[in-house]
């Protein structure tokens, strides 16, 4: 059996795959599942955006001189967090390697993901923070998946920034039907009252950063950002690999 799955290794290590984005081969010895150049060509989230939930603009509004600016959305609606910090959009090899880290449990995705953030954090003044949060799974979700890749990304952010990491207080109390398919309305009653936090005391007045892999609609977490203000957060930011453009 060991010999066995030894020999696969050595033959998917000589004769790597595709590409999982662009579909070329992989050099031998690249067991990384996306080729360098996909990886060069990572669509960084550029000006202008939402000045709250960083949603892409057309570019037109650039040559207009507009730079701080509300979309319809966060216009219309009560925000629970002042605003999201996101390196790049959701496409390409980013949109990849979050499928393979989330769905096929590909951990290995963690370290080209986490050169991406370190290049965006050196860039950008953070306000001042107190703790970060992932955002939880709910525990049947967690055993299914061994792991919850919320929780691998805000590693790397609480150790970047010399932060404290709590994981156990925002609680995931009820499991969600997945929120692809359905409407706005739908997704919004869908996650209510899908989150809880244990110890109040322990956000009251903090600066909180919550993060996850991406944002697309934002249903997840917004509701979440709720529940932390409502335990008395002073100020909740949000943090995300991508953003669906
Ligand atoms: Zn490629
Ligand atoms: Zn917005």
């Amino acid at each position: 059996m060991e010999i066995k799955s030894l020999g696969r290794g050595l033959i998917s290590l000589l004769f790597p795959s595709d590409c999982k984005v662009c579909h070329h081969p992989l050099e031998p010895l690249n067991c990384s599942f996306i080729c360098e150049d996909c990886w060069n060509k990572v669509k960084w989230l550029e000006v202008p955006y939402c000045s709250r939930c960083s949603k892409p603009f057309p570019p037109s509004l650039a040559s207009q001189g507009i730079s701080q600016f509300l979309c319809s959305e966060c216009r219309k609606e009560k925000s629970y967090f002042e605003k999201i910090f996101v390196p790049t959009l959701y496409e390409g090899a980013m949109k990849e390697a979050i499928h393979l880290l989330k769905y096929r449990k590909k951990t290995g995705m963690v370290a080209p993901l986490e050169k991406i953030m370190r290049r965006y954090f050196d860039h950008i003044n953070f306000p001042h923070l107190d703790l970060v949060i992932p955002i939880p799974l709910h525990r049947k979700k967690f055993r299914e998946r061994g792991f919850n890749q919320a929780e691998l990304i805000a590693n790397i952010v609480a150790r970047y920034f010399k932060l404290e990491l709590v994981k156990n207080n925002l609680q995931r109390v009820r499991a969600t039907k997945t929120q692809t398919t359905l409407s706005r309305k739908e997704r919004i009653k869908n996650i209510k009252g899908a989150f809880k936090v244990k110890n109040k005391d322990e956000f009251q007045k903090k600066s909180l950063l919550l993060v996850d892999d991406v944002y697309t609609t934002g249903t997840t977490l917004k509701e979440a950002a709720r529940v932390l203000k409502r335990a008395r957060a002073r100020e909740v930011y949000l943090f995300t690999l991508a953003r669906a453009s």
